[in-house]
């Protein structure tokens, strides 16, 4: 996957973007909300607005496209989010997901223990304060809630810590009805709950987020292969949706961190102002997952080769992202203030998403509001434009106030009518990062703008 050609961007390196920029202009323009922020807020969730739930939509479709609808091997499901309480026993998040905390009896901060530097740690010091700090306690992440409204027979589950769970669930179902074979896949994008203890950092850490999977069901002898397979796909996914490539890279786990069952896993991380941070893991599940569903459930989760009769339980490859990160990071990744320069006098604040995915696609700009024929004419290609793309169409203020305003969200391509338009029905196509400017007759709109915001199109 490539950027399109239309992007000219500088290949050195710019200034890391503090997120407080990112967070006032999500507010500014409709892409993120603070949750009830009339009550007051609550820490770790957030609402996504007009644009930010055309972004979020364009990454899950581009990412479900490029996982489920072009591979074979792989389908999709949709599980709930609240399940049977037993299966977070099985998974054992009901006794290992916790997080250790420490205060600081001075400023009163609280820090994740795995998240302090060493040396804080070994001497006991608050980072903030040099203040001491308490005792480690362990806290539970998962969210409690009941089913049924009989008090005494109510049943405490939980909503999901992570979304794949589902899978291992559903996986039996899967083979039985969509008549696949090993090596398969599958893919979900769901909501995960966490009773992050320090939600912080706008959508970096949040208490009600999206996570999207993919679970690879392989014969133990073929792990590495396909282990290999998912790590290099994925790392080519998200060079192919950011321009900073330099700020990703795949990070092993080292001995310490790697689960009992697992030979080896990686973190894709993205560099920004909070430093290396993980994107997506890639993990080696080995049988783990469907064993202990097997053993708790009672029902027997192994697979029989069709032509060699084996029968084993399947080795799991696990590539599992967020959603809200990936928001987050592209954000990050696209985010410039550019200084004014020979065409533009006053600056600009452009988001250089990739076109597929920004939220809006082309907007249709008449020169002039008080001419009614441009008035007309641009409305109609609007009108044309809005059932294949995110289309919006503008005619308040001044033509270069109307392209900053599309630059900040991100909008690829604006369309301007003109005095020459009515003369021979071609109209001006200004492209977002370039500013390069093209005549185009109206009724080749259509195939020119498709082939350039759309990543399906033939
Ligand atoms: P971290 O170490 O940052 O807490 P994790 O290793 O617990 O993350 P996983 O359980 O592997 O994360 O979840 C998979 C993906 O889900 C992460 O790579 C990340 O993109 C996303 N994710 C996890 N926790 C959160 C959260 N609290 N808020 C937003 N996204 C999250």
């Amino acid at each position: 996957m490539t950027q399109t050609e239309d992007k000219v961007l500088s290949t050195e390196d710019t200034p890391l973007v503090p997120i407080e920029k990112i967070v006032s202009l999500s507010k500014r323009r409709g892409f993120v909300y603070p949750n009830s922020e009339i009550y007051g807020g609550v820490s770790g969730i957030y609402d996504f607005g007009p644009l930010g739930v055309e972004l979020r939509n364009n990454i899950r479709r581009y990412w479900w496209w490029s996982m489920v609808q072009t591979n074979d091997n792989i389908v999709g499901i949709e599980g709930s989010i609240i399940t049977h309480p037993r299966v977070w026993e099985a998974s054992g998040h009901v006794e290992n997901f916790v997080d250790r905390l420490v205060d600081c009896k001075n400023c009163k901060r609280r820090f994740r223990v795995d998240q302090l530097p060493l040396e804080n740690v070994e001497q006991n010091k608050c980072p903030e304060c040099g203040g001491e700090l308490t005792e480690p306690r362990l806290f539970n992440l998962m969210m409690e809630t009941y089913i049924g409204v009989v008090e005494g027979e109510r049943m405490k589950t939980y909503l999901r810590g992570e979304a794949c769970q589902n899978i291992y669930l559903d996986y039996d179902n899967v083979l039985k009805s969509s008549r696949m074979q090993i090596p398969f896949g599958i893919c979900q994008i769901g909501k995960a709950f966490r009773n992050e203890v320090t939600p912080g950092n706008f959508l970096f850490r949040q208490r009600e987020f999206e996570q999207w999977d993919l679970q690879f069901f392989v014969h133990p002898s073929e792990m590495q292969k396909w282990f290999d397979y998912w790590k290099e796909y994925r790392v080519k996914w998200y060079e192919g949706i950011i321009n900073h490539k330099d700020r990703l890279r795949l990070r092993p786990h080292g001995p310490d961190e790697l689960a009992h069952y697992a030979k080896q896993a990686f973190d894709i991380e993205y560099r920004t102002v909070l430093g290396w941070q993980e994107w997506e893991g890639i993990h080696w599940r080995q049988d783990w997952d469907l064993s202990r569903h097997s053993e708790y459930s009672g029902h027997d989760l192994s697979y029989t080769d069709p032509e060699t009769k084996e029968r084993y339980i399947p080795w799991i490859v696990e590539t599992s992202g967020g959603v809200d990160r990936t928001f987050l990071n592209l954000l990050l990744d696209a985010y410039e203030e550019e200084p004014p320069s020979g065409k533009d006098k006053e600056g600009r604040t452009v988001l250089h998403l990739h076109p597929w995915l920004a939220p809006v696609k082309v907007a249709v700009l008449p020169l002039q509001k008080n001419k009614e024929e441009l008035v007309t004419t641009a409305k109609d290609i609007h009108n044309r434009l809005k059932r294949l793309m995110v289309s919006q169409y503008d005619d308040v203020a001044n033509i270069g106030r109307r392209y900053r305003r599309q630059d900040e969200i991100g909008t690829p391509f604006c369309v301007t009518v003109d005095f020459q338009t009515l003369e021979d029905s071609t109209v001006t196509v200004r492209e977002r990062d370039s500013m390069g400017q093209i005549r185009l007759a109206i009724s080749e709109l259509p195939s020119y703008l498709l082939q350039r915001v759309t990543w399906n199109y033939a």
